[in-house]
């Protein structure tokens, strides 16, 4: 069997962590099992749809190096990949449905369908359509036909039918139809549901495996009602766990690195957030990894389900912070320039070649794209020092102590070499330790007691201007 599976998803807002991890695994199993990775859009429902964010999508799996073979703009032997072009295959399948009565017309109004749900509700019922469209004579649907009344194409469940699908994580899955209703397969307006068109397209896109999320698990019963409708095999389902954040709730729009955009835009690397989203879940002996070896090692055979998953954005940002110091310099410095522009827009008279010096000496302090604006603002902008400041950070002994040692030293400050090691004397023969020292000399040229190692530190300005900053507290 060639493995066909697809990332199918809805142009409804921007790319988020979910459909993210749909794309990831079933990118990894394609590539794996040397199959093909299918895009399919799902824009059926065109109230819901945003013409920008099928272009997004499509930008967004570049973005993240997922390639697929088939899908939009690409083509393949499924054409076409948008189900918005797709209606006329969906009718004629429903037309098979209506000439087999499989299905009827449900002419109930939306207000009608609310308040049934509430009457169910109220009596401790789980709520389900109550199938009264579903004995209507001919002559009472023909005089409703007649009259105009609007109606939806319901699927006629047999509700003693019992189905199975196998599961990756979870094994066989059993369903019994007793516990669904009688969905529906089409709206008011024609246009097929999701219920129906996701069916059909993994059906005729011959899509072996089925990877989406948990959320999917009981639409699946019903799909699985209407693959038996067609007397055709089902596919092998994996459905993920919900994504919940660090309270345990379900992932939503409110929790930051939700939605893919927030991410790019505060600068983590697509490498790491795919690194980071396929480990999720699951512990890995080498947790940092290139696509290409998680194709490799990752190991399908033996997944375990899980409820839900807990998203950690610190864990994400270790990986973003691995990933900046493991991609290729240049490449960096490329994607870094963007945001060193929109911080500091007089950067664009700066060369390469100082941005990329400067890079390398914070590269290892580093979390995202977006801090290295911050980490280089001193480059930029010297900051304001208040003695009281000052004296508050290193005590008010120590701090006047060290900087007597620094304004000694001033002068050695053309060998950086000569200048730390005499720095580190003078600590001791003051009794100072040497980060005693260290850390006033950092802050008075950065405005911050941590940061890059000292003999980097000295060579990102130009003497003069450090000789400008380690004193301007001495003349107060
Ligand atoms: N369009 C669905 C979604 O975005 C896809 C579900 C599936 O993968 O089957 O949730």
């Amino acid at each position: 069997m060639t493995v066909r599976v697809r990332f199918a998803p809805s142009p409804t807002g921007f790319m988020h962590l979910g459909n993210v991890r749909a794309a990831v695994f079933n990118y990894l199993f394609a590539r794996q099992k040397k199959g093909t990775f299918i895009l399919r859009i799902e824009d059926t429902d065109a109230s819901r749809n945003l013409d920008e964010a099928k272009v997004r999508i499509l930008k967004d799996l570049e973005w993240l190096n997922l390639p697929y073979q088939e899908g939009p703009l690409k083509g393949g032997p499924h054409e076409p990949y948008l189900q918005s072009e797709r209606n006329d295959i969906y009718q004629e399948h429903l037309s098979e449905l209506i000439e087999n009565c499989k299905v009827y017309r449900c002419f109930c109004t939306a207000e009608e369908l609310e308040a049934m749900r509430q009457k169910q509700i109220a009596m401790g019922k789980p709520p389900r359509y109550n199938r009264t469209c579903a004995t209507h004579s001919d002559d009472k649907i023909k005089l409703k036909i007649a009259a105009g009344t609007p109606f939806i194409w319901r699927f006629r469940l047999n509700q003693d039918q019992i189905f199975e699908i196998h599961d990756m994580a979870r094994g066989k899955v059993t369903f019994e139809m007793k516990h669904f209703s009688d969905f529906a397969l089409t709206r008011p307006d024609g246009t097929c549901t999701f219920m129906f068109v996701n069916f059909v397209d993994d059906w005729l896109m011959k899509i072996t495996h089925v990877i989406r999320g948990e959320d999917h698990l009981s639409n699946t019963a019903m799909q699985a009602a209407l693959y038996d409708a067609f007397a055709v095999p089902l596919p092998i389902f994996w459905h993920l766990p919900i994504i919940c954040n660090n309270e345990g709730e379900k992932l939503s729009k409110r929790d930051f690195g939700f939605s893919l955009g927030d991410l790019q835009a505060a600068g983590f690397l697509p490498e790491a957030i795919c690194n980071y989203i396929a480990t999720i879940g699951i512990s890995l002996t080498e947790e940092v990894q290139t696509m290409d070896q998680l194709v490799q090692n990752y190991n399908f055979e033996h997944l375990h389900h899980a409820g839900h998953v807990r998203y950690d954005l610190a864990k994400l940002t270790w990986f973003n912070h691995k990933w900046m110091n493991k991609i290729e310099h240049q490449h960096l410095l490329e994607l870094a320039k963007p945001f060193l522009l929109a911080q500091h827009p007089e950067i664009k008279n700066w060369s390469d070649e100082k941005i990329s010096v400067l890079l390398a000496k914070i590269k290892g302090e580093l979390n995202t794209l977006h801090d290295i604006g911050a980490m280089l603002a001193f480059c930029f902008t010297p900051p304001t020092i208040a003695r009281t400041d000052f004296e508050t950070a290193f005590g008010k002994e120590k701090a006047t102590t060290a900087l007597s040692v620094i304004r000694d030293n001033v002068g050695k400050l053309e060998n950086i070499d000569l200048f730390i090691q005499s720095l580190k004397e003078q600590a001791q023969k003051n009794g100072l330790k040497t980060k005693e020292v260290f850390g006033p000399v950092r802050y008075l040229i950065t405005g911050k007691a941590e940061g890059v190692g000292m003999h980097d530190l000295l060579n990102m300005l130009d003497t003069q201007e450090i000789k400008k900053r380690l004193t301007a507290l001495a003349s107060d």
